[in-house]
């Protein structure tokens, strides 16, 4: 606390607003004080000043010890072991945990209000976010594309009665539990095995089974017999007047069955589905749009996700036609998140392709054959805003409310078009038949190999410059480390780390947290707290292997297994010729001078971090991430603690006392003098060293551009290392003994 000596504290908790005046004006004054000390010149004060030199470092000292007794008392481990900071050097390296503490306690706070206004329940997850609002409508060129993105978005997957197995080593299980319109029974493996609810602990031949299952419906899609009307000509029934159709908002069961009940009725239905991936590992379907000839429904799939089960009357029905537009996704989510599959699919885009037609898109079907301008924007949109806002509802109604005509009008085209058998009618059923019988196969992660959509592979072929055996040890670690992320946190891969920050750590490779988060701008939520883990990663691979000199080309390496259950049609294409071309032409990244840094050091301080590191759980929350407000501490003792640990006087500018150990010390003036009156350099030059001298030169790591009589070299530290002094540096603890170390002769 900024205050006269001997003068009391305001209590916290008699007397907040004083206290929280007294701590801000205490951390100006000290933010003040210390920015008027030049940084730069630190090391160049210190060398000339003993005074200000030991002022300083019982300075250091004092706001060390305050540190880590705040670590001490805000982390959530036994005093005893807490994190602390070792120096100076480390507080610079591991400052995440500093963070982690602040994070913790805001947090602590936030429950704590929470409470107190009554709004959470302790044993609720958190989710009291209020209503979202659109936050942000960016417009990407003529198409004016928007992105729709809402705040304080609650995960719906939270909610999800189904849990989500985002786990690489366990395949999907089909959830169909019952078999509607079959022409063979429901494999009762299937069965089975939604009873075991597989692990990674699970036998390998039942994992083997439940990846070797069939397509439930494969038999009925492949057999179908299509209703004789299909091929019959009838007129195009012309689609109700948008304004005027009843649109129908589903949520519930009763509205479902009642849905279900005209769907069955029906010849025809067209379906569309809007799909979330960004705040999701494998991603869920938000919406279902569905029309019939006369009213148009707009399901709330995450209301009712576990329901849904119940359209596959309609949608299994082979005398039901499910027209659809480009369904290859549609047809997967609804395996995977209802466990719904379509027999007798048409699918517009395949029948697009048939006509030969200029455009392929729903957007071009809708022009040319409704003269609708498609109003594309929402596309982007965050599907999960509840509640809908009325313009992307309007959106999500118009994909499937003219398909039904559009269908209509292909199916017409195609029987003129076609000869006596209705071949080009058969033909896109068949192709439609092709799409409905996909199956859902999870994304299997292959670190070795890195084969599948999200694996290393198809990332690496997208990279054009030259990489080395050792970045490209890094680029597996981290991009296995995104990878597990993302199915420990149910995110998206490109929310957690996306591509272009692979490769800018890719360039830096550091192996310190302050250095990870320094790469990636803005920062990634999960990448800043991760960031250790992230470096250690990295640090992990650079020591298993130092070979800088080998290029790493894809050709080079083994070719990829297998994959049992990994999906054909997503595994990487193969690198194209002028590609293989550009990797290999490239130059090998230029090699630093070993010369230059003290290697034994940098591993000693490696192996001291990985220990650190290596620890399964987390530095300030053992093994939980959730927070707890502990019971056994009062609010009263607690804010003590807090108030004690930060008894720190720090000076004004004018008296310029600092206040350290009890031991009063004189200002030291050359610290706030203006520009004009300090020392220069030229005044005072330094002798050049003998060799037998040792010479540290300490500066802050960011000011790295600055010179001081020649080329400034820097150890991994941030130290100046002068390369023209033929004795390195003998720095064992980064701070002490380098401190001690630094004499410079005048
Ligand atoms: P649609 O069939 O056009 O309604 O699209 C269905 C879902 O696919 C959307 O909700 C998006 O999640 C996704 N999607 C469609 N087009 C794109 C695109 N160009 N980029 C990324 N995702 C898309
Ligand atoms: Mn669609
Ligand atoms: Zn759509």
């Amino acid at each position: 606390m900024s205050q006269q000596p001997g003068q009391e504290d305001p209590h916290p908790l008699r007397d907040f607003k004083e206290y929280q005046n007294a701590l801000f004006t205490a951390l100006t004054g000290a933010t003040r004080a210390a920015n008027a000390i030049p940084i730069a010149d630190l090391g160049y004060f210190r060398s000339l000043d003993r005074g200000f030199a030991k002022t300083l470092d019982s300075c250091s000292e004092k706001v060390l010890k305050l540190s880590n007794n705040m670590l001490k008392y805000a982390s959530v481990e036994e005093a005893e072991a807490a994190p602390r900071f070792y120096d100076i050097d480390d507080v610079m390296d591991r400052f995440n945990i500093a963070i982690d503490v602040v994070d913790n306690l805001l947090e602590k706070a936030d429950v704590g209000l929470d409470e107190l206004r009554g709004q959470r329940n302790r044993t609720e997850p958190i989710m009291n976010q209020t209503s979202p609002v659109v936050a942000q409508v960016a417009t990407k060129g003529k198409a004016d594309y928007k992105m729709l993105h809402a705040q304080n978005i609650i995960r719906p997957q939270l909610r999800f009665k189904d849990t989500i197995d985002n786990s690489s080593n366990t395949p999907f299980i089909p959830k169909l539990t019952f078999k509607p319109h079959s022409k063979t029974p429901l494999d009762p493996r299937i069965t089975e095995l939604q009873s075991l609810s597989l692990t990674s602990s699970h036998k390998s031949d039942e994992i083997l089974a439940a990846s070797s299952l069939a397509h439930p419906y494969e038999y009925e899609i492949k057999h179908i017999e299509y209703p004789e009307q299909l091929f019959e000509e009838k007129p195009e029934q012309i689609y109700t007047p948008f304004d005027d159709t009843k649109a129908t908002w589903v949520d519930n069961e009763e509205t479902l069955k009642e849905m279900c009940s005209k769907l069955e009725a029906a010849t025809e239905i067209a379906v569309d589905l809007e799909h979330h991936d960004y705040r999701s590992f494998q991603g869920f379907v938000c919406l279902m749009q569905i029309s019939t000839r006369d009213e148009d429904f707009i399901v709330d799939t995450l209301e009712i996700r576990d329901k849904l089960w119940m359209l596959n009357s309609a949608f299994t029905d082979p005398n039901i036609v499910k027209v659809m537009h480009g369904a290859t996704s549609d047809i997967i989510w609804l395996q995977r998140d209802f466990g719904l599959y379509v027999v007798d699919l048409f699918d517009t885009y395949h029948a697009s392709k048939m006509l030969e037609l200029p455009g392929h898109g729903l957007a071009y079907l809708l022009k040319h054959y409704c003269d609708v301008d498609a109003d594309k924007k929402y596309q982007m949109a965050d599907w999960r805003i509840r509640p809908l806002p009325t313009e992307m509802l309007k959106y999500a109604r118009s994909d499937t409310h003219y398909l039904l005509y559009i269908f209509d009008r292909m199916r017409r085209e195609l029987l003129e078009r076609g000869n006596a058998n209705h071949n080009l009618m058969r033909k896109v059923l068949a192709d439609s038949e092709e799409t409905s019988v996909r199956k859902h196969e999870k994304d299997v992660y292959d670190s070795e190999y890195g084969t599948g959509f999200n694996g290393w592979r198809n990332l690496l072929s997208k990279w054009k410059t030259a990489i080395n055996a050792q970045q490209f040890a890094v680029f597996k670690a981290i991009h296995a480390w995104r990878d597990q992320t993302a199915r420990d946190e149910d995110e998206s891969v490109r929310y957690v780390l996306p591509n272009h920050m692979i490769f800018s750590l890719l360039d830096k490779m550091p192996t310190d947290s302050t250095g990870v988060i320094g790469c990636c701008n803005p920062v990634p939520p999960l990448v800043r707290m991760h960031s250790h883990d992230i470096a250690l990663a990295i640090q992990r691979a650079k020591m298993s292997t130092g070979d800088k000199k080998s290029i790493v080309s894809l050709e080079s390496m083994p070719a990829p297994r297998h994959t049992r259950y990994a999906d054909e049609d997503t595994d990487m294409p193969e690198i194209r010729q002028e590609d293989r071309q550009k990797l290999e032409g490239r130059p090998a990244v230029k090699d630093v001078d070993p010369k230059l840094f003290d290697l034994a050091l940098i591993e000693e301080q490696r192996q001291l971090n990985y220990q650190h590191l290596a620890k399964p759980e987390s530095f300030l929350f053992g093994t939980t991430t959730h927070i707890e407000v502990s019971s056994d501490v009062s609010s009263k003792q607690a804010a003590d603690r807090i108030r004690m640990s930060l008894r720190l006087s720090v000076p004004g500018i004018e008296d310029a006392i600092l206040h350290t150990e009890g031991v009063m010390e004189e200002p030291a003036e050359h610290v706030y003098t203006s520009k004009t009156d300090r020392v220069t350099k030229e005044e005072v030059k330094p002798v050049k060293p003998k060799d037998s001298d040792i010479i540290v030169v300490r500066e802050t790591p960011k000011k790295r551009t600055r010179k001081r009589g020649g080329p400034n070299v820097f150890n991994p530290y941030g130290q100046v290392v002068d390369a023209k002094f033929k004795k390195q540096p003998k720095v064992a603890s980064a701070t002490k003994k380098a401190d001690k170390a630094m004499t410079f002769k005048k």
